[in-house]
C-alpha cells in the first residue's frame, strides 16, 4: 500500500523544475559571492565556459596521442552497446561527474542532470527515446550523500507532494536503515518504471534495467564509494552482487 502511495504521489511530481527556478532566482539561495557584486551576467558565464572549453580543447589535443590508447583500453564500449552505454541521472546540486565516476567516456553516458536527482517527465521520454533509436539498455540513479536537495523544503505547489515524498522516502529509509539518499535513489528508479509503459515493457523483455547508486565521499578528492541498488529488485537493499556463499 504504502508503494503505491509512494508512487501516485511522486507520479504527480514529475512537476517540472519550476522550483528549482524560482529558487536559482531568489537572491537568498544564491552562493555566496567572494567580493561584492551583483552577480555572473549570462554573458560573462558564456565567456567563462568558453575559455574553459578552449583551454580543455588544447590540453586534449597535447595529451590526445597518450590518453588515446589507454582510453580505447579503459574504456572501451562493450559490444552491442547502442549510442550509450548508460542513462545516468544525476543530481545537479552536487559537483558530480558521472563520466569520472564510472570511468567512462562522457560521450557514451546519457547525462540527465536534476537536484536531488528528481525524475520528471522531460528524463523519462529522453530515456525513452534513448531506449527506442539507441538501445540503451541502462539507467543509473546516482544520488549521493549528504544532498540538500532531500533536506530542503520546495516552495510553491510542489510543496506538499514533495514533503510527502520526502516523508515516504524517509518511512523507506528507517525500514531498511539506509540513508534517505539510498531510498531516494531506490524511489526515483522506480518512478522510471512506474512512469513509462515502454520502459517498463522493455524491463519485462528483459532489454532494459534501472539501478540507482549511491555516492559516499568525494571524486574530486579521489575518495568515494558508490552503493549499488537494483530497483528491480524483491530487496532493492541488496547488493547488486551476490554474496559470497549465496
Ligand atoms: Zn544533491
Amino acid at each position: 500500500m504504502r508503494r503505491i502511495i509512494l508512487l501516485a504521489l511522486s507520479l504527480t511530481a514529475l512537476a517540472p523544475a519550476q522550483d528549482a527556478r524560482q529558487k536559482a532566482n531568489d537572491p537568498k539561495d544564491r552562493p555566496p559571492l567572494h567580493r561584492p557584486r551583483l552577480g555572473l551576467f549570462p554573458i560573462d558565464a558564456l565567456q567563462v565556459m568558453k575559455f574553459g572549453a578552449a583551454k580543455a580543447e588544447a590540453q586534449s589535443r597535447r595529451r590526445q596521442a597518450l590518453t588515446e590508447q589507454a582510453a580505447e583500453q579503459s574504456s572501451r564500449k562493450p559490444e552491442g552497446a547502442g549510442r550509450y552505454l548508460a542513462a545516468v541521472v544525476v543530481c545537479a546540486d552536487a559537483d558530480l561527474d558521472p563520466a569520472k565516476i564510472f570511468g567512462q567516456k562522457r560521450t557514451d553516458l546519457l547525462i540527465l542532470a536534476s537536484p536531488g536527482p528528481r525524475i520528471e517527465a522531460r528524463d523519462l521520454s529522453l530515456i525513452e527515446r534513448a531506449l527506442r533509436k539507441h538501445r540503451l539498455s541502462l539507467c543509473l540513479v546516482l544520488t549521493h550523500e549528504g544532498c540538500e536537495t532531500l533536506s530542503q523544503r520546495p516552495e510553491g505547489e510542489d510543496e506538499e507532494l514533495w514533503s510527502r515524498y520526502l516523508q515516504a522516502t524517509a518511512d523507506l529509509a528507517a525500514e531498511h536503515k539506509v540513508p534517505m539518499a539510498d531510498a531516494h535513489g531506490v524511489s526515483q528508479s522506480k518512478l522510471i518504471l512506474a512512469g513509462s509503459d515502454l520502459l517498463n515493457r522493455a524491463r519485462g523483455e528483459g532489454r532494459f534495467q534501472v539501478a540507482s547508486v549511491m555516492l559516499r565521499g568525494n571524486p574530486s578528492e579521489g575518495e568515494f564509494k558508490l552503493a549499488w541498488r537494483a530497483a528491480w529488485s524483491q530487496r532493492p537493499f541488496d547488493s547488486l552482487r551476490p554474496k559470497p556463499g549465496r
